[in-house]
């Protein structure tokens, strides 16, 4: 926002505000002082980013995929795979046997496990990840406020929550809550980015599990059973993913070949060597 007013020329602290293209004056709430924690020298502004409410999103996919005709089965756990040798012939659940041609696996934190009854071994770790939301507020935050140095984020709800999070809790687990070293980390760096919140309360946080693929990318692919396909290793970001990545799986299923778009998503770059991302990740979760 070329030639906004901001704070920086009082702080120093960013050089060329001025013609910076994020405004810090949209932001005034940050520290932006020189003796921040970390102090601010740039900033990117994403005008289209934004959140979604995810529960809602949900929905609407359910409700999208019911009228085209496609049977959802709620508190129906999948227990198990028929196998007659590379190919899965029935899928058995705590409600039945359900006979199938082609069978897909989309279970974010519980990939592993799935797949482990299928036989298949994979490359992906569970880990926990939290997030918070405080006591509702007047309006403060306009869209998503991250930080480079980790993966802090905060926005508001429609309510007026604050909703933060970071990194992960750093060690195996499918226990669907977290540990107070990540709740004080996460809070230390949303004190030191923005200091009027020290005060706010946090009401409630939770625990998801997340499938964490060894390169940082998700996988999208066949697998090395005929006529099984895996949506997976989503780590962080798998639900701004959801109608992408859902539309190229049922084209992988439909078809049984990958469509362009996922065609590099395949389960055997492990095996291959054809990493993606390989910096942003590491090889395992712990080290990015
Ligand atoms: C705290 C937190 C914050 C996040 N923030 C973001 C974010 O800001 N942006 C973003 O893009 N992503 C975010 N994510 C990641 C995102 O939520 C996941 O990547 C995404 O939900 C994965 O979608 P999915 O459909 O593959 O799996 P899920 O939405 O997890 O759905 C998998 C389903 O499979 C079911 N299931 C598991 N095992 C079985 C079984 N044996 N039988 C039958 N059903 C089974 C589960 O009950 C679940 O309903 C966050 C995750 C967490 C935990």
């Amino acid at each position: 926002m070329p030639g906004a007013a901001t704070p920086c020329g009082s702080t120093g602290s960013i050089r060329n505000c001025s013609t910076a293209p994020a405004s810090a004056a949209s932001i005034p709430y940050l520290d932006f002082s020189e003796n921040a924690r970390f102090p601010i020298l740039g900033g990117l502004l994403q005008r289209r980013g934004g959140t979604a409410r995810h529960d809602a999103v949900a929905w609407g996919l359910a409700r999208g995929a019911d009228r085209l005709g496609v049977d959802i089965i709620q508190n129906c756990e999948v227990t198990g795979f028929e196998r007659e040798g590379d190919r899965i012939t029935a899928v058995q659940t705590s409600r039945g046997t359900i006979a199938a041609g082609r069978v897909g696996i989309a279970v974010a934190g519980n990939t592993s496990r799935v797949a482990g009854m299928a036989g298949l071994e994979l490359p992906i770790e569970s880990h926990v990840l939290q997030a918070f939301v405080s006591e509702p507020l007047k309006p403060l935050i306009d869209g998503v406020v991250t930080f480079g140095a980790g993966h802090f984020y905060i926005s508001q709800s429609d309510k007026g929550g604050l909703v933060l999070g970071g990194d992960l809790d750093f060690y195996n687990s499918y226990a669907q809550r977290g540990n107070l070293p990540i709740v004080e980390n996460v809070m230390a760096i949303g004190c030191a980015m923005m200091p009027n919140v020290r005060r706010v309360r946090i009401l409630r946080s939770w625990g998801g599990i997340m499938d964490m693929s060894m390169d940082g990318s998700p996988i999208i692919s066949k697998t090395p059973i005929d006529n099984l396909y895996l949506n997976a290793g989503w780590c962080y970001g798998g639900f701004k993913a959801t109608p992408g990545s859902g539309w190229v799986f049922a084209h992988t299923i439909a078809e049984d070949r990958p469509h362009a778009f996922n065609e590099a998503l395949s389960l055997d770059r492990f095996a291959t060597g054809h990493l993606l991302d390989e910096g942003g990740k590491g090889p395992t979760p712990k080290l990015h």
